[in-house]
């Protein structure tokens, strides 16, 4: 169906890599280099929208691909979901996942690995700032369609592990195991022939379970479209939803504000009212105030990824790194109480917070160990719940 998308099998290949890994493997195997074992680790030079804290993601795919793809090697990382700086206490680069083995047999998953760490934890970490932004409001994943079809459930189970309510995509939903959430298509109601017949038939149609949302900015005023659906289904109208065009959107608060006074005059303060449509974290701060809940699309879809950085800080026992880079075996350290980061030696026994002295726990774990992997990996309710604790000492990123 796409020929442009890679198969599993080609990923699992290594197919999908830069050629200059395939030239290095090369040289490195007839200049003797085939047995000299590294160890290298992911890096970032920064986090994205002035962001103080990222949201590690991507890990679960990334042990997968590396059992899979067989490599002989030993993989320490950050815990999926954990929410943290780029830099340690003394501005060290915090290392996210660190690979020990023979370099020529990994070489070319530098390629993958970083693209699933990137964009994944790029998704996370935005959809955790809107998670913030929009406080207890309810939030839904709108943006598959702003991507390639083929990685919508990834996109999808970013939003959904760093607390989005709901998405959209029914094979997100079947995997995540929750229902998959969405209102009506400006579609029907153009073919029905308005906002009522629409909800009357949605009514009519869709098992009662579903909440009903009618889509009020269709052809007319969203305060004229509202009190239509309200006057088509009464009681039965749980909510509303706003994709007000650009070129209506006019005060779109004062729009949302009448719509509220004509609830209100009817007795129907109970009817959600959902915003739709280009909304970003600046929208959310504008109406949370206001509003029940956010669909977000393009600006959760389209996030900046997180750039990740593999470099070799060790080759057989000698510390090394390049320009930019810090050399050496590292731990990361981490103190709950004084929520501080420190990157240690790694052979460095116990690791004390810099502020209170106390041991700090070692962050990086052990995942793999000569290719086979020797922890459980959590689910997507592990993580997000993983997330949803950290967020108790972690309060903006
Ligand atoms: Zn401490």
């Amino acid at each position: 169906m796409n020929e442009w998308t890679a198969t599993p099998d080609e990923i699992r290949e290594g197919k999908t890599t830069d050629v200059y890994f395939l030239r290095a493997i090369q040289c490195l195997d007839n200049d003797g280099f085939d047995k000299t074992r590294v160890w290298a680790e992911a890096t970032t030079g920064g986090i994205p929208r002035e962001g103080k804290r990222l949201v590690f993601l991507g890990l679960n795919d990334v042990l997968n691909l590396f059992l899979e793809a067989k490599l002989p090697i030993d993989v320490y990382a950050i815990k999926e979901g954990t929410i943290l700086p780029f830099k340690d206490y003394y501005g060290v680069k915090i290392p996210f996942l660190t690979v020990d083995g023979v370099y020529r047999e990994f070489a070319k998953y530098e390629t993958p690995m970083l693209g699933l760490l990137c964009f994944q934890s790029g998704v996370g970490t935005s959809a955790l700032r809107l998670r913030i932004a929009a406080q207890e409001k309810t939030l839904l994943s709108f943006g598959i369609r702003r991507m390639p079809p083929a990685i919508a459930p990834t996109i999808d189970r970013a939003c959904y592990v760093a607390g989005f309510d709901g998405i959209s995509c029914v094979l997100s939903a079947e995997k995540l195991g929750i229902p998959a959430t969405g209102t009506i298509p400006h579609s029907l109601i153009m073919i029905e022939g308005g906002i009522q017949p629409t909800v009357v038939s949605f009514d009519t149609n869709i098992d009662s379970s579903v909440p009903r949302i009618a889509l009020a900015d269709t052809f007319n005023d969203e305060r004229v479209e509202v009190l239509d659906a309200l006057e088509a289904i009464g009681e039965k109208l749980e909510g509303v939803r706003l994709d007000t065009p650009g070129s209506r959107k006019g005060n779109m608060r004062e729009i949302i504000q009448e719509i509220k006074w004509e609830l209100k005059l009817r007795d129907r303060e109970d009817i959600k009212i959902f915003l739709s449509g280009g909304l970003t974290e600046t929208s959310i701060l504008e109406f949370r105030d206001i509003v029940d809940g956010f669909g977000i699309g393009t600006y959760v879809a389209n996030s900046p990824t997180i750039d990740f950085a593999f470099d070799i800080v060790n080759i057989e026992g000698e510390d090394i790194a390049k320009r930019g880079k810090f050399a050496g075996r590292k731990q990361v350290g981490y103190c709950k109480k004084c929520d501080i980061y420190l990157c240690e030696q790694f052979e460095q026994e116990h690791i004390l917070c810099p502020s209170c002295n106390n041991e700090m726990e070692k962050m990086l774990k052990k995942f793999i160990e000569n290719g086979q992997i020797i922890t459980k990996l959590p689910t997507e309710k592990d993580i997000q719940k993983y997330i949803q604790n950290q967020r108790n000492v972690v309060e903006e990123i």
